[in-house]
């Protein structure tokens, strides 16, 4: 359990690239939460983090906050989770597209 939480800790943090701090926590129902922090957003005035219970979903879902955050906030920064910019993009317009319009789903085959 613990080693493939620090596996998974080092691999996600690999991905988010050098600004960002992750942590993985186990919580009170034994699932994990993701926890990426901006190493350059940390100040007094208050920091970025995104923080996302369960498993690969969860995972999912803090590390496209992270991505869209370093497209937005440093444009300059690289990080390997960057290369998968479009697919979060099309994740979150999917999700967009369900709660907005509960008309018939566009599938692509
Ligand atoms: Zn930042």
């Amino acid at each position: 359990m613990v080693a493939s939480r620090s596996a998974r800790e080092r691999k996600a943090a690999a991905e988010a690239g050098p600004l960002a701090t992750v942590r993985i926590e186990v919580g009170p129902d034994e699932q994990f939460v993701y926890k990426i922090s901006c190493s350059e957003c940390t100040s007094a005035k208050g920091s970025w983090s995104a923080y996302r219970p369960g498993e690969d979903n969860g995972f999912m879902a803090a590390m496209d906050r992270w991505t869209f955050h370093l497209h937005e906030k440093h444009p300059g920064a690289e990080a390997p989770c960057l290369a998968y910019l479009p697919e979060a993009q099309r994740r979150l317009h999917e999700r967009r597209g369900q709660r907005d319009d509960p008309g018939p789903s566009s599938t692509e085959a």
